[in-house]
């Protein structure tokens, strides 16, 4: 079934980190001065910084997080989501939280949960990152 679900909103802010995704590179941002990283931000508010993305960087995340919180979303609200489904924040092993999707089953979801990022094709233009538990 092709995908007609809502598209992600994609800014100047945000371009990099679908562009990766379609590259399935997880990026996050990254302060060029202290290195502190960030989903996105246009500023660094660790240090004395420029705004407008002046001093960040896209770059390479692990893609390891774990599960921050979540819900399980029980009732289907569009035909591309069926419910049962869970829905949450992620806490990437960098630090930034990234609210997303996560595939698994939502009787094994638990918050500290191990997840990784995967990468899901909805067009050929946009990719997007989910989680999902680490594979052993
Ligand atoms: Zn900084």
């Amino acid at each position: 079934m092709a995908y007609d679900g809502p598209m992600p909103s994609v800014t100047e802010e945000t371009r990099g980190f679908f562009e990766a995704a379609r590259r399935k590179v997880l990026a996050l941002h990254r302060c060029r001065k202290c290195r502190r990283w960030y989903w996105p931000a246009s500023a660094c508010t660790a240090c004395d910084n420029e705004p407008f993305l002046a001093n960040m960087q896209w770059e390479e995340a692990s893609g390891k997080a774990e599960i921050f919180a979540f819900i399980v979303a029980r009732r289907t609200f569009h035909p591309q989501f069926q419910a049962p489904f869970v829905y949450g924040l992620v806490k990437t092993a960098e630090g930034p939280l990234i609210p997303c999707g996560i595939d698994v089953a939502p009787h094994e979801a638990r918050v500290g949960l191990a997840v990784e990022a995967h990468f899901v094709e909805l067009t050929p233009d946009y990719t997007v990152p989910r989680f999902r538990p680490v594979q052993r």
